[in-house]
């Protein structure tokens, strides 16, 4: 099952990307989890919002490492119920690297959630991946991206 981004949404999170570059950017991923899936492969989850957020890593760390807050949380949930939306996903960037999850982002992943990468690339966005945990948490399986028009 893929993840659908808006086209708008896909344009966002590569801006959201070269903009932190050389840094690592992060934020939550909003949408409808019952979105109808363009392959009729039973369903999709279509992203229509983005809340960029602080990363709240120190400067030295940035490159490899992003973090999300409780608070960020909190606030994410209230910004979804008040835009009618769900909390559906995460996206981040590697600087200079693939968009493939590392073991640090591994270790760092909820159950549920979508986690979209954006490889950016000296400082140009590249492939953007999507990926969700395996229910037994031990690897993520990839899910892929589409664009929604
Ligand atoms: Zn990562």
């Amino acid at each position: 099952m893929s993840l659908y981004l808006s086209a708008s949404i896909d344009e966002a999170i590569r801006i959201e990307g070269e903009k932190g570059y050389p840094y690592e950017i992060c934020g939550f991923m909003l949408g409808a989890a019952q979105a109808q899936d363009q392959d009729q492969n039973g369903g999709g989850w279509l992203i229509t919002k983005i809340l960029p957020i602080d990363n709240a890593r120190e400067t030295e760390a940035k490159h490899n490492r992003f973090e999300i807050a409780p608070t960020d949380f909190m606030r994410a949930e209230r910004e979804a119920i008040a835009a009618k939306l769900d909390l559906l996903g995460i996206y981040h960037s590697h600087p200079d690297h693939p968009a493939y999850p590392s073991q640090f982002d591994l270790e760092q992943a909820l159950p549920f959630y979508a986690y979209a990468i954006v490889s950016v690339i000296k400082g140009k966005a590249d492939t953007i991946n999507a990926f969700k945990l395996s229910e037994d948490r031990l690897r993520f399986d990839f899910q892929g991206v589409k664009i929604w028009r």
